[in-house]
């Protein structure tokens, strides 16, 4: 699951976690400072992708008036999903990178003229889903883009892109909120009830729209399960290799940010005179956030073994 399966309901609007950065960048774009390549860099399911497209709508409304007025014909454009002037870059569908013809056709893209107001963006995200080639292809353009183009890359993991790539870009990190701000956003923003948005939020506790798509796809049982069941691993009262057996059904990157989140918690939890087991603990964490990584750059690990690898490792802890 990532940013882009959030509901449509949420899908242009302004995080208020992110409100001062993403402010800032349309105060600059108010006043033609706006960098030519921005990188957004925050934390996963902090609805990154959200702020970013708010942010795009400021950028190409006609009426220079601080805000996207809503009226203008780029405006209407926008909230159809229909701007000839904005360009989005994603893995396809069933693929987990961003290749390089793509990248190709969207630097085409930004070299026409606008065709409604004065500048093109394009956004890429998540950027590090860019293959090597395709990062490549993007350096001239990140460098010197063409007319007013405003290239915003969002990526929860810049240290994967690669530096030559970072250089190129200004970065504006974007904050993660609190657990209480996620709670009452998600409160706020979804029909589901208190309880079951405390559950999400348990769940996913910085995370908020992590936290809304485990209920709006009815995942919070399966994953309470499979997080109950990464703490009796890390307690030792399961072994590991029965935790796989029932554990190697699960999506990875789901199965993965669980396990992280149950080995922080213990880490949290650990009493002071007990630096050993959170150590261990933080070790662990690394070499499944290291698991993590590398199945998201797309590198072809067996699904089981990485499971039972990790199941080893959460096992490991209070052995
Ligand atoms: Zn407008």
């Amino acid at each position: 699951m990532d940013d882009q399966a959030l509901s449509e309901a949420q899908a242009t609007s302004l995080m208020p976690w992110h409100r001062e950065a993403i402010e800032r960048l349309v105060g600059l774009a108010a006043q033609g400072k706006i960098p030519h390549a921005v990188l957004l860099s925050g934390a996963r399911g902090t609805g990154k992708t959200a702020s970013a497209s708010w942010l795009t709508a400021q950028l190409l409304c006609v009426n220079k008036r601080g805000h996207a007025c809503g009226r203008c014909d780029s405006c209407l454009l926008f909230q159809a999903g229909n701007h000839g002037d904005l360009r989005h870059l994603s893995p396809e569908e069933g693929k987990r990178a961003i290749g390089i013809d793509p990248v190709r056709d969207a630097i085409r893209f930004l070299q026409q003229t606008a065709g409604y107001g004065e500048r093109k963006v394009l956004v890429v995200s998540p950027a590090e889903a860019m293959t090597t080639g395709a990062a490549n292809a993007l350096l001239k353009t990140l460098e010197e883009p063409s007319g007013n183009a405003i290239i915003l890359l969002v990526s929860e993991r810049p240290g994967d892109l690669p530096a030559t790539v970072r250089s190129r870009c200004q970065t504006f990190v974007l904050p993660s909120p609190t657990q209480s701000e996620s709670r009452l956003w998600l409160e706020q923003h979804s029909q589901f009830n208190v309880t079951d948005c405390a559950r999400a939020i348990a769940l996913a506790p910085e995370q908020p729209m992590t936290a809304l798509q485990l209920l709006e796809l009815n995942l919070l049982d399966e994953w309470e399960t499979a997080a109950a069941l990464c703490v009796s691993l890390i307690e030792g009262k399961i072994t590991p290799n029965s935790a796989a057996d029932q554990l190697n059904k699960w999506e990875p990157d789901a199965l993965l940010l669980l396990m992280n989140q149950a080995l922080e918690s213990r880490v949290r939890e650990s009493r002071p005179g007990n630096s050993r087991l959170a150590q261990r603990a933080l070790r662990a964490r690394d070499k499944v956030l290291r698991f993590l990584s590398a199945h998201r750059r797309g590198l072809n690990l067996s699904r089981d073994l990485m499971v039972r690898d990790c199941c080893q490792l959460l096992g490991s802890i209070s052995a």
